[in-house]
């Protein structure tokens, strides 16, 4: 199963991607979390990466593509896996596209959490004093917001067009609940 989890920042795509990643047995990658850590070493790409999250803006298409490329040679052709975060713009799903086409292993479905956005600055705001986040602070959770409806909010709609099954899913409730209406929707 191949996998795409989408939605806006606080949406519990990192949650639900988790569960079903470990449900399919499959690999989840997050950019965001690629971007952490890269961030954390201090390497060059996690340096030039750290401005743009800071600020709530997105990485460069080139960067995280190279990233998740070099991810996706990491494991087997024929391994599932649940692409959590990414992809972002629409230069980034063109790009994801050619390279799974590369693969022969192109996307099964897209899982598009929908939380209502005074629950999703409620939630950043609670994650941002709990867990430190940097970019978990009021100013840059609501350009987060901003950016998510102006450059990803798009990428559904491009794959509802070429396709791609879209699984919009309602994001409020309880983790297991959420969970298990996925599991049903997706025949898991
Ligand atoms: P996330 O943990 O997915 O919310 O990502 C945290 C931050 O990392 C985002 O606000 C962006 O600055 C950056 N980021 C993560 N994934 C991407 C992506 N696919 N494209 C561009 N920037 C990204």
């Amino acid at each position: 199963m191949r996998l795409l989890i989408m939605g806006p920042p606080g949406a519990g795509k990192g949650t639900q991607g988790e569960l079903l990643a470990e449900h399919l047995g499959v690999r989840r990658l997050s950019t965001g979390e690629m971007l952490r850590d890269a961030r954390a070493e201090r390497t060059e790409l996690g340096r030039e990466a750290q401005r743009f999250m800071d600020a709530g803006e997105l990485v460069p298409d080139a960067v995280v593509l190279g990233l998740v490329a070099q991810a996706m040679n990491g494991s087997g052709p024929t391994a599932g896996f649940i692409l959590d975060g990414f992809p972002r713009t629409i230069p980034q799903a063109e790009g994801l596209s050619d390279l799974l086409a590369r693969r022969g292993t192109p996307i099964d479905a897209v899982v598009l959490l929908k939380v209502p956005e005074e629950e999703l600055v409620r939630r950043l705001t609670g994650r941002g004093a709990e867990e430190g986040r940097t970019d978990d602070d009021p100013a840059t959770i609501g350009r987060r917001i901003q950016v998510y409806y102006a450059e990803t909010e798009p990428v559904v709609r491009w794959y509802g067009e070429t396709g791609v099954r879209v699984i919009e899913e309602t994001g409020t409730g309880s983790i297991e609940e959420i969970q298990a209406s996925l599991r049903e929707r997706l025949s898991l």
